[in-house]
């Protein structure tokens, strides 16, 4: 068995990592566009926000 594990991106609303199977969306800061942003499926249905770790900016 290898140690070696898929990195699962983490969603930035919730923290959670995001499974492959879900609709997980990617995108931008549309403040500053340097950080990655990620959202599992729940997150967005919730309509949670999230957070930017390089600006602040927050939104969904
Ligand atoms: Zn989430
Ligand atoms: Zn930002």
């Amino acid at each position: 068995m290898s140690k070696e594990r898929l990195q699962l991106p983490i969603c930035t609303s919730c923290n959670r990592p995001t499974l492959p199977k879900e609709n997980v969306v990617k995108f931008y800061c549309p403040e500053c566009g340097k950080v990655l942003i990620w959202r599992c499926e729940k997150c967005r249905l919730l309509s949670r926000p999230y957070k930017c770790v390089n600006c602040g900016f927050e939104g969904p």
